[in-house]
C-alpha cells in the first residue's frame, strides 16, 4: 500500500513538473518608435493570459503597442507601471479603453503622483514629442492598485515578482518573471544611455535594488531606455557600475560639470549626456 502510495505521490510530482514546464512564460521586449525618450515595454505572456509592463508615453504609442496586444488574441490579465513618470505611464488610459477588464497596478502613491506628473510636466515634455502636448494625455489615471501584500501577481498560474526599491523616480520597482529569468526594468536599469538621477539623491538606495537584481542573474533585461536592441542580462551589471561611479564623482565634486566630464570619460559610448545638466538643474529648483 505505501509503496502504491509513494509511486502515486512521484507521479503526481512528474505531472506537477511537466505543467510547470509548459506553463513558462514569455517575454517580448516593446520598444516606441519615436522620440525624444524611446521607452520600452514588457509584454508577458502566459498561454492564455498576458501582462503589461508600462504603458509608453504618448497616445500614439500607446495605439501601437494596444494594436500589437489586440493581435495577441489573449486576456490582458493586468497592467504594471513600474514608476509614475509620464514616458511610463501616460499610455494607461488609451491601454485601458480597449482593455477594460485589466486591473492596473502601480507602486505605492502611483495615483497621486501620476496626477502631479500630468501637472507639471504634461506642457514640457509634450515640445519634445510628435503631435506636441495633445499626443499625452488631458486627464491622470486614478485607478492605479497597489500589488498583493507578497509582491506577486500571476499569469496563467505562474507567479511575476514585483521589487520595490528607488531608480529615477524615488518610487521605483522592477518586475521578475523567475520562469523566463528576466527582469523588466523600468527606469532602475539603462542600457548604455545616462540615466537623469534629478528626482531624488538616493543613490545607494538605487544601487541596492540594482544589486538584488544582479543576484537574481537574470538571463535578459529588458531596460526602461536603450541604446541597443539587445536586452541582454549584462545591463544589470553596468547599471551597478555606472551608479557606483556616479556616487564616487558626486562625492568628489557635487557639480554638473565635474560630474558630467567624470561620467562621459568612463562611459564615452552612452547615450544622452545632455541629462547631467537636466538632472542637476532639476535638483537645484
Ligand atoms: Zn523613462
Amino acid at each position: 500500500m505505501n509503496r502504491l502510495k509513494s509511486l502515486f505521490m512521484l507521479g503526481l510530482g512528474l505531472t506537477f513538473m511537466a505543467s510547470t514546464a509548459l506553463a513558462q512564460l514569455t517575454v517580448t521586449d516593446w520598444a516606441a518608435s519615436t522620440g525624444p525618450l524611446f521607452p520600452h515595454s514588457g509584454i508577458i505572456e502566459g498561454e492564455s493570459e498576458m501582462g503589461l509592463v508600462d504603458t509608453q508615453q504618448s497616445k500614439s504609442e500607446a495605439l501601437r503597442l494596444v494594436a500589437d496586444l489586440l493581435e495577441k488574441g489573449k486576456e490582458l490579465k493586468w497592467v504594471y507601471v513600474t514608476h509614475p513618470h509620464l514616458d511610463h505611464f501616460a499610455g494607461s488610459n488609451i491601454v485601458r479603453q480597449f482593455f477594460p477588464n485589466a486591473r492596473f497596478y502601480g507602486p505605492p502613491n502611483a495615483n497621486q503622483e501620476m496626477a502631479y506628473q500630468v501637472r507639471t510636466r504634461r506642457l514640457p515634455l509634450g515640445q519634445g514629442t510628435p503631435g506636441g502636448a495633445n499626443n499625452l494625455p488631458e486627464t491622470a489615471p486614478d485607478y492605479f492598485e497597489t500589488v498583493p501584500p507578497n509582491n506577486q501577481l500571476s499569469l496563467n498560474g505562474e507567479p511575476v515578482e514585483i521589487l520595490f526599491g528607488k531608480g529615477d523616480h524615488p518610487d521605483s520597482s522592477v518586475v521578475w518573471v523567475p520562469s523566463a529569468k528576466t527582469v523588466v526594468a523600468g527606469d532602475v536599469i539603462f542600457n548604455r544611455i545616462h540615466a537623469f538621477f534629478g528626482d531624488h539623491s538616493d543613490i545607494d538606495g538605487w544601487i541596492r535594488l540594482v544589486t538584488r537584481i544582479t543576484e537574481l542573474n537574470p538571463k535578459t533585461v529588458i531596460a526602461g531606455h536603450s541604446a541597443t536592441l539587445n536586452p541582454s542580462g549584462e545591463s544589470a551589471t553596468l547599471q551597478l557600475q555606472w551608479l557606483k561611479d556616479l556616487k564616487s564623482a558626486m562625492a568628489q565634486n557635487d557639480t554638473a560639470s565635474f560630474v558630467k566630464a567624470e561620467m562621459v570619460k568612463k562611459y564615452p559610448d552612452y547615450g544622452n549626456d545632455f541629462i547631467f545638466e537636466f538632472s542637476y538643474m532639476v535638483r537645484k529648483k
